[in-house]
């Protein structure tokens, strides 16, 4: 990815974007596509998708088969540089210690950011989900509703590609004719639990990933993204003729040098470059916007991680894209630690993660299944929308909120661990051995819930009053409680997993303590960290507008999940496109009219 060290910056841009990511490649794309000058800093290295990529590593090519290591988690070969559960001089602190309540922060450190490795799902917010408050009088309504936001979910989903279906569900959109790719078949695993499942009501249909099942149609959808404007047209028409189509054969995680699944280092920033309107500066650690006396932002001090020292980037326009409590950390740390756009004193409050829980079982009718690869989109295809809407709303359940159903299980390439459980095999060696690897091999399934979880004032962060970075800065200080409402969702989900398990005639593995701190996962471990930039109508409630906008700092907008008002079931990414996609329009149409 081609960068500039910071003494070739120009002395100001239109626009500094701070990080690279899902909100920050949108925002570029966006930005230079329409003309603005824009100097993008990211914290991370750069990093080269196309050489950097293992896509066709065997385990045994990785040290220990490639497993999961502390400073590699998700195994020696998945995309991640530099991040993780961890980050090398990076700490942050929790105000808790009991499991349940101890804030995990996932962070990645390159350019990218998680778009590089993250799950690919991408599903469209609901009716519901951005008007809660007005349906079950909980947590907070956004201040833009699904109208509002659907023309940018179009435009980002024929962006980035995604595959599914339209199945007409409540509160489940659907996207217009000829938007989805083809979703790819189910595998075994996803055709008995969609069979089975509908005996305990769980409905079970293709799912949205955003991964190419066949080549973007790049003769007709740069012309429905750019009407009327041929450069843009066919600078975007170029970037997409580019990518490949998905060949079902490699872990999406390790990322995809074809460009067959959407990261920002393949579909958003080299159209972005190609405009010459961007330029990226590396390792470039961002600690504070700066300020001008007219309560505008001027820009941003960042350090410079190659040398230590500390770089001022001036632009008219400030957008932060560091990651929803990153960003957070940016804005407390401003005016010399006194913190900026925080008038309302919201900063920090309000984050969230998706409520997960999980229960697996081993299904002996998936037993002794003949050798075949199934592979497919890297991930899940096939997926349980939320489908007690009606009974919710109804009261006759004892959490207000819903959760979808993530589903794992299938014959996939092995990773470096026993694919059958050792206690499958415990004892065996030999022609038995084989035979039971042969046997139990794809017949264990596991189902994961990824639920709403309600904004609420026990769960925010702060600047910890002690401890600090390498370059001095301040870190963030967690805080964390679940209401009873995440903790019964958890606990429905793991009994609603248990009687699907049952429906297929198979028996649920581990522990089956369904009390709610026993069920839900750790909190921020399912890295759907949002909030802490609250939006609203009324800036005395309220950080941010509809348009990401800062309400103390006009010229100051927060294009990641910071501004989320809710989590909802609904995996966040891409709502954090469109609402950045949306947002950028508000900027252009600002510096068209030279208020920016
Ligand atoms: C394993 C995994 C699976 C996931 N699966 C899904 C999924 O299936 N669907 C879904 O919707 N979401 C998923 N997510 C979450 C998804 O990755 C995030 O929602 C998304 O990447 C958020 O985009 P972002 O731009 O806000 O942050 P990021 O993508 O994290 O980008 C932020 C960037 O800012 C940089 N940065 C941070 N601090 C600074 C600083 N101070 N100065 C300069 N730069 C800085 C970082 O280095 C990073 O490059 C997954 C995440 C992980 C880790
Ligand atoms: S499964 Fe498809 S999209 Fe995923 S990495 Fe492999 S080729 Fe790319």
């Amino acid at each position: 990815m081609p960068t500039i060290s910071p003494d070739k910056a120009k002395p100001e841009y239109d626009v500094i974007i701070v990080g690279s990511g899902a909100g920050g490649g949108q925002s570029a794309f966006t930005l230079t596509l329409a003309g603005l000058k824009c100097l993008m800093l990211e914290a991370g290295r750069s990093y080269d998708v196309v050489n950097e990529t293992p896509m066709f590593h065997a385990p045994h090519q990785a040290p220990l088969g490639g497993v999961g290591t502390p400073d590699k988690p998700f195994g020696f070969h998945d995309a991640t540089i530099d991040g993780g559960w961890q980050v090398p001089n990076e700490p942050y602190t929790s105000a808790h210690k009991q499991p349940h309540e101890e804030f995990q922060w996932w962070r990645a450190r390159m350019m990218g950011g998680r778009t590089n490795h993250w799950g690919r799902i991408s599903l469209r917010n609901g009716p519901y989900d951005f008007k809660p408050h007005s349906r079950d009088g909980l947590g907070f309504d956004w201040p833009v509703s699904y109208e509002d936001v659907e023309p940018y979910y179009t435009k980002v989903e024929m962006l980035i590609g995604v595959y599914g279906t339209n199945e007409g569900l409540e509160n489940t959109p659907d996207s217009p004719p000829g938007v989805l790719l083809p979703a790819p078949k189910g595998r075994a695993a996803e055709l008995l639990t969609q069979k089975h499942a509908k005996k305990v009501g769980v409905p079970v249909i293709p799912i949205h990933r955003a991964v190419l099942t066949r080549p973007l149609d790049w003769k007709t959808i740069p012309q429905k993204l750019y009407p009327g404007n041929k450069w843009a047209q066919g600078i975007v028409k170029e970037a997409m003729s580019d990518r490949g189509a998905c060949f079902w054969a490699t872990p999406c995680g390790r990322g995809c040098n074809v460009g067959a699944n959407y990261q920002s280092t393949t579909v958003h920033l080299p159209p972005a470059l190609a405009t010459g309107n961007l330029d990226i500066i590396a390792n470039a650690h961002c600690r504070e916007v700066t300020m001008g006396k007219d309560g505008k932002a001027t820009g941003v001090l960042f350090i410079d991680k190659t040398t230590g020292k500390e770089v001022e980037a001036k632009g008219k326009a400030v957008i932060l894209a560091a990651s929803a409590c990153e960003t957070v950390r940016i804005l407390l740390n401003s005016a010399g630690g006194k913190g900026i756009a925080n008038s309302s004193g919201l900063v920090g409050k309000y984050i969230m993660d998706t409520v997960g829980a999980r229960l697996g079982g081993q299904i002996p009718a998936l037993e002794n299944i003949p050798p075949h690869n199934e592979d497919g989109a890297g991930g899940s295809h096939f997926y349980a929308p939320w489908w007690l809407y009606k009974e919710q709303l109804a009261g006759k359940l004892d959490f207000a909120r819903g959760y979808h159903i993530e589903m794992g299980g299938s014959r996939h390439m092995p990773g470096g661990a026993n694919p059958v459980s050792d206690d499958y095999t415990r004892g065996l060696y030999g022609t038995k051995l084989k035979e039971a690897a042969r046997r139990y091999y794809g017949s264990f399934v596991g189902f994961s819930a990824r639920g709403d979880m309600i904004p609420n004032a026990d769960c925010y962060c702060e600047l910890d009053p002690q401890v600090k970075d390498k370059w001095g800065v301040p870190v963030l200080r967690f805080h964390w409680k679940w209401s009873s409402h995440e903790l019964n969702q958890a606990v429905h989900a793991r009994k609603t997993f248990a009687a699907m398990i049952e429906a297929m005639g198979g028996t649920v593995r581990g522990d089956t303590n369904f009390t709610g701190p026993n069920s839900i996962e750790k909190p921020g471990s399912i890295i759907h960290e949002v909030g802490g930039a609250l939006p609203g109508a009324d800036p005395k409630k309220s950080v941010v507008n509809g348009f990401n906008q800062t309400w103390d700092v006009k010229n100051l907008f927060l294009n990641d999940g910071a501004p989320f008002a809710t989590n909802a079931d609904k995996n966040p990414t891409l709502t954090i496109m469109a609402l950045a996609w949306r947002a950028c329009d508000y900027i252009i149409e600002q510096a068209k009219q030279g208020t920016l």
